[in-house]
């Protein structure tokens, strides 16, 4: 990046709500229905029609707030926003105008240069439109209404983001949230979520902004962040030269990386505004947010804190753990049955991870139960099977068979190894030698020590060592 410029961004993010009907109808909000099939005379806007506020909408509009530390608007209404475009049936969306639901936050994260609160102005509801067709028909564009109504949130960054980077980052917070709170499924190939880029450039040391363009039709993270790159340095460039920046909304093109202009604003759009006559206003009450609150469950920052100072894992291994809220989940449950969180971790980042991958299988449709992979843990913990047999050879068995117990396969397979005699007299000769002190103390007549060299020889051993022949040895080595 050019030393005498930054770059200043805020993003828009639509979310679609996982709402089963729409946000004012009754209507199917699912996605890939046969065109056209989910549309009632309300979701056309029919003379004589009457919206009604979906309460789930509601609901998750102010979990995603509460999850973002916003305030949650108390009195709110929905307005008319007016224009003419072919997917809008009704010619007018309802949207929040003046009230969103919820004001202000933050999204925590994490650059090289440190964490970073990442600003949001506002979340907001509003329906969907339907969605235009341009390549189901040679000659014409296809209109399907599906989409209209469906239930969105619009969530409104501040203008604080410095970089594809930053940017790269927050949307994968914000999809992951979206995801932990399942209020939309962050899919953003299909259009579930989906960003617009507002983006500008001024010398360091401006504190006005620059004139922004605005650039649409982003469909992953990675070219959001593509297109910010692609967009700052032109608008640099444009500056260098000496020229103006003209607001624009534009297009980004994934397959040459470039940006192209779809149109150019000269003034601001007149929506004609007003409170939608249909629809009565709603108040939210401190119950209705209690009861969501206590619907949350524990967010990515606050199990990472548990796992790294609680369970003492790695920084990378918890951040792993939490991306998926069913992998987090899977894992917990499996600290339930052992206290060997770091093996819990191994195993979910290694063997676990691996076969959902390869197998692309998600978590929740794992046939192996998390107390399985405890098993297998206590096998290596107690030095009965190594943890490369038990991964290559026992876990493949159990995935097949989860019904099966670990123990059992391991001795089908024949992997069980129990220590020999010399191994154990290696064991005792490594401890006694690390504990001069005690030896004597035992030698000059405090015999209770036995026990002490007992449990050393088991902690060495990871269990492998059996305790009888331990105690006989080490009975013999100490006589002399
Ligand atoms: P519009 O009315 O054009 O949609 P808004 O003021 O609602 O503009 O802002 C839309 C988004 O654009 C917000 O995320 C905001 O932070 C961002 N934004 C506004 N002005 C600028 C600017 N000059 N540079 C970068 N981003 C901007
Ligand atoms: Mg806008």
């Amino acid at each position: 990046m050019e030393q005498a410029f930054e770059t200043v961004i805020g993003l828009e993010v639509h979310a679609q709500l996982l709402t089963a009907s729409k946000l004012f109808s009754g209507d199917s909000a699912a996605f890939g229905n046969e065109p056209n099939t989910s549309v009632s005379p309300i979701t056309l806007g029919h003379p004589g029609t009457l919206p009604l506020l979906n309460k789930k909408a509601v609901q998750y509009a102010i979990k995603l707030g509460l999850a973002c530390h916003c305030n949650i608007t108390r009195s709110n209404y929905f307005a008319r926003k007016n224009y003419f475009y072919p997917d809008l049936p009704k010619g007018y969306q309802i949207s929040q105008h003046t009230t969103p639901i919820c004001v202000g936050g933050y999204v925590t994260v994490k650059t090289p240069e440190g964490e970073k609160k990442i600003v949001l102005n506002r979340i907001h509801l509003e329906e969907d439109a339907g969605k235009s067709l341009h390549d189901v028909n040679p000659y014409a564009t296809c209109v399907d209404y599906n989409r209209a109504g469906v239930a969105l949130v619009e969530i409104v960054t501040e203008p604080c983001l410095s970089s594809g980077e930053e940017a790269y980052a927050y949307l994968t917070e914000l999809r992951k949230l979206l995801r932990y709170l399942e209020v939309c499924d962050g899919n953003m190939e299909e259009g579930s979520m989906r960003c617009d880029a507002n983006i500008s450039v001024r010398r360091k040391g401006e504190t006005r902004l620059g004139t922004k363009v605005e650039v649409k039709n982003l469909n992953s993270i990675r070219n959001v962040k593509k297109a910010i790159e692609f967009e700052s340095q032109r608008l640099i460039d444009i500056l260098k030269a000496g020229d103006e920046v003209v607001q624009q909304t534009r297009s980004f093109d994934a397959v040459n990386g470039n940006t192209f202009a779809l149109r150019t604003k000269e003034e601001a759009n007149d929506y004609r505004y007003f409170a939608d006559p249909d629809l009565v206003p709603f108040n939210v009450t401190t119950d209705f947010i209690e009861e969501i609150k206590s619907n949350i469950p524990a967010l990515p920052e606050e199990r990472i804190a548990v796992y790294t100072q609680k369970y003492l894992l790695p920084e990378y291994d918890a951040r792993v753990l939490s991306e998926e809220k069913e992998f987090a989940d899977y894992f917990e449950e499996i600290t339930k049955h052992t206290s060997n969180h770091k093996a819990a971790s191994n195993w979910m980042l290694g063997p676990v991870k691996s076969y959902l991958n390869e197998h692309g299988v998600a978590i929740k449709e794992f046939s192996l139960q998390p107390s399985s992979i405890a098993e297998l843990i206590a096998l290596t913990d107690e030095g009965k099977v190594n943890f490369s047999s038990a991964s290559a050879s026992v876990f493949p068995v159990l995935v097949k068979n989860p019904g099966k117990k670990a123990h059992d396969v391991a001795v089908e397979k024949n992997l069980v190894q129990d220590a020999d005699k010399s191994e154990i007299i290696n064991w005792v000769d490594q401890v006694l030698q690390n504990m001069p002190d005690k030896v004597s103390e035992y030698r000059k007549g405090k015999k209770g020590l036995i026990g002490l060299f007992v449990g050393e020889v088991k902690k060495v051993s990871r269990g492998k060592a059996d305790p009888k022949l331990t105690n006989e040895i080490l009975l013999q080595k100490l006589k002399s």
